[in-house]
């Protein structure tokens, strides 16, 4: 692998999703230098808790896995995980950027074995699975994590009154008084592929998220699809584990809602879809419904609609009304009206599945201040500074084929503010 061929300042990638990996593998296999600042103690951001890609049906693992070699395999890659920037000055070509970067409590020695897992009296909700599962208070955030450490969550651990898996370790590798460390960087150009969340569909008080365990958002539903995930890709109904027979489809939770967010997040009928597709891989003759407002698959996506439709799944145009268990309390009923027929119908469902929208992950963080962003929150390419370049859903929701040509054309901008520079 060729070493940095520039001596300009490095380029600066706040987020390792899909959008920032992507950026800081061509920036740095065109010759520059690159640092990557993720926030979570992994790289991959969400997409690589998908249960599969549309259009293709692949797994994320394996383009990830493409992904970190070429970042592991470049030396002028730098990564700082479990670190968020906090504040940048200057312009183009040298910025000054703040940075902190939480402990992780394990360091370098950590061969991942395990063995400290052992010996940890504490649990903790799995964000990775968005709460399906369980770790300890020490973990590994996932099967292929980049760094392959574990890391301590100090909100779930007793600190050194415990101390087990320190004692535990035969690599000295856990360190519960490691503290928080603040740094400073000198770049010439930053992207920023800080990506989106969920939105809270608890929000919405008629869809029930939340009151049953049947309920679930359409992230949490990629997880129970995920071979990575709790039952290894087993799509099963969350209370008490048996086959789904009827899986309801909930477009638009929230979404194209003055109440809620405005926009269409463009992906989620896709999304959607797609739910439907695996669920009928796993159960051909499962029952899938889903309510619609508009169907959203433009261009080569409408090839997936047609697919959908040609594997059985009903589609019914019609907000959701209300969604309640029965009165035996063994299923949920799902109550929307009819926007063709203009009649109310209800459907049975083992499990309902509520496609909510993405929000942009920096509403209410620190770095928010020092960039521009529009009015539902997403970072607008700002036109008083030509070397900061959103890419991916810091920029707009989009689907991971927009997000790696932004994160593309944002590599080739930066490169092009450098030489333009040096
Ligand atoms: C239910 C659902 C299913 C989907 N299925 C598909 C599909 O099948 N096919 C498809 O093409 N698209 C799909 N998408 C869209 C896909 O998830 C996105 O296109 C993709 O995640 C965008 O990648 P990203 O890197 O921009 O953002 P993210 O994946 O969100 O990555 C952003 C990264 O930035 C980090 N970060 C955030 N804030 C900070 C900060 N302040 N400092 C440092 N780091 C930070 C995050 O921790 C994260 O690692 C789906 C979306 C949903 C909601």
């Amino acid at each position: 692998m060729a070493t940095a061929t520039s001596d300009a300042l490095p380029i600066l990638v706040i987020g390792g999703g899909i959008a920032g990996l992507t950026a800081a593998n061509e920036a740095a296999e065109a010759g520059h230098r690159v640092i990557i600042v993720e926030k979570e103690a992994y790289l991959g951001g969400r997409a690589i808790r998908l249960g599969k890609y549309f259009p293709k049906l692949c797994p994320p693992y394996c383009g990830f896995e493409i992904n970190l070699r070429r970042i592991k395999q470049n030396p002028d890659v730098t990564v700082h995980t479990l670190a968020e920037v906090t504040k940048i000055s200057g312009g183009p070509g040298d910025y000054t950027v703040s940075m902190r970067q939480e402990p992780r409590y394990v360091n370098q020695r950590c061969t991942a074995c395990g063995e400290c897992v052992e010996v940890c009296p504490e649990d903790r909700g799995d964000d990775f699975n968005y709460g399906l599962t369980k770790t300890k208070a020490i973990y590994l955030p996932h099967d292929m994590a980049f760094p392959m450490k574990f890391a301590v969550d100090m909100a779930a651990c007793q600190g050194s009154s415990c101390s087990k898996c320190v004692e535990k370790c035969q690599y000295d590798a856990i360190d519960l008084a490691q503290q928080a460390q603040d740094k400073e960087l000198k770049v010439g150009a930053i992207i920023v592929a800080t990506g989106w969340r969920p939105y809270d569909a608890s929000r919405m008080d008629n869809l029930g998220f939340g009151t049953h365990p049947n309920i679930v958002n359409n992230v949490t539903f990629e997880r129970m699809a995920a071979e990575s995930g709790p039952t290894a890709g087993k799509i099963l109904r969350p209370s008490d584990g048996k086959l789904p027979k009827r899986v309801v489809f909930v477009h638009c939770a929230g979404s194209r809602d003055e109440n809620h967010l405005q926009f269409c997040s463009s992906i989620c009928c896709m999304a959607s879809l797609k739910e439907g597709l695996l669920l009928k891989e796993q159960y051909p003759d499962a029952e899938v419904t889903d309510f619609y407002i508009d169907i959203r698959t433009p261009g080569r996506y409408e090839d997936f609609f047609t697919t959908a439709k040609e594997a059985g799944i009903e589609l019914i145009k019609g907000k959701v009304a209300k969604i309640e268990p029965s009165t035996d309390g063994q299923y949920l009923v799902v109550t929307a009206e009819d926007a063709v027929s203009g009649k109310k119908v209800h459907r049975v469902a083992d499990i309902v599945v509520l496609a909510t929208g993405m929000q942009p992950s920096l509403l209410g963080d620190p770095l928010a201040g020092s960039l521009e962003h529009d009015e539902d929150g997403f970072v607008m390419t700002p036109l008083s500074d030509a070397g900061i370049f959103p890419v991916g859903c810091a920029r707009a929701p989009v689907d991971v084929t927009t997000s790696t040509r932004d994160a593309t054309a944002a590599a080739l901008h930066s490169i092009h503010q450098l030489v333009a520079r040096s």
